[in-house]
């Protein structure tokens, strides 16, 4: 059983799917848990499921690509919920087009969301946490910042800069005890995957060893334990969670 009591978390991108499920999985296991996302009402719905559950939650709704907004939400973190001690960096949009297709506002939308955002949000908590001599920050990628994917150049690129982000800010932390790692999924039954064609996706699940697309409690199980001290001495690490599809 995972504990997180007594630690404050911000998960960005937590209106639906994957960051969803983080954000009430870290609730059950503890955590107030402050909730961003931009659509307020879905917000408020998530904030009100956890304190029905007994839990602590805060929402605050920004855009994570404005830098001015993830400062402000982030201080609002620190003084309305007590710190920051966990940081789950999970907001994040596809815009999907061949290469030579591919619009100048497609590849900036998506570098904006997918690593600009946790640039900002990171640049916005790392002083707190370096001063509190702790923190565990946890960036969600995905196995096409390693293997790459058609259609992808926009996010791949994106998710494989916060793979090298993710590593230069562990080395850079450490000395603080501050830990940051990836986790990087494959097929997740989410929205995002809504918008890939039938067809394709079965040729995609055919690929997957374990026989089934992933849910994004199988995402967030993971998340909660690195977030806690039962991975006190790991850093610096990517880990897939795909049900085998980039074995190869
Ligand atoms: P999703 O269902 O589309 O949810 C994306 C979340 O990000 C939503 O809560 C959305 O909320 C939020 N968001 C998007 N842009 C934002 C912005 N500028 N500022 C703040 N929040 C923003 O996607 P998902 O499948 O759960 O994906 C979550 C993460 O997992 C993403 O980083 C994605 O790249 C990664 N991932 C997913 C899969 C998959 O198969 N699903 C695979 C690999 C990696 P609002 O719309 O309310 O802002």
């Amino acid at each position: 059983m995972i504990d997180l009591k007594g630690r404050i978390a911000l998960v960005t991108g937590s209106t639906r799917g994957i960051g969803r499920a983080i954000a009430s999985t870290l609730a059950q296991a503890g955590a107030k848990v402050a909730c961003n996302g931009r659509n307020e009402a879905l917000l408020q719905s998530l904030v009100e499921e956890i304190g029905g559950s007994g839990g602590e939650a805060l929402a605050l709704p920004c855009d994570v690509s404005d830098e001015g907004e993830a400062k402000r939400m982030v201080d609002r973190c620190i003084s309305e919920l007590g710190g920051i001690d966990i940081l789950v960096n999970n907001a994040g949009i596809t815009r999907d087009n061949l290469f030579v297709r591919m619009k100048s506002e497609e590849w900036e939308e998506v570098i904006a969301t997918n690593l600009t955002g946790p640039y900002n949000v990171m640049r916005a908590a790392v002083r707190r946490m370096m001063r509190q001599r702790e923190g565990a920050i946890i960036n969600i990628s995905s196995v096409t910042g390693r293997t790459g994917n058609p259609g992808q150049a926009n996010y791949s690129a994106a998710k494989g800069g916060l793979n090298g982000l993710s590593a230069t800010l562990a080395r850079e932390l450490a000395p603080r005890n501050i830990r940051v790692n990836v986790v990087a999924p494959g097929l997740i039954q989410t929205e995002m995957l809504g918008g890939v064609p039938e067809s394709a996706r079965e040729t995609l699940l055919s690929r997957v060893p374990l026989g089934r697309l992933g849910e994004p409690s199988d995402i967030a199980d993971m998340v909660a334990f690195l977030a806690s001290n039962r991975a006190k001495y790991i850093t610096g690490q990517i880990f897939v969670v795909d049900g085998g599809l980039s074995m190869g």
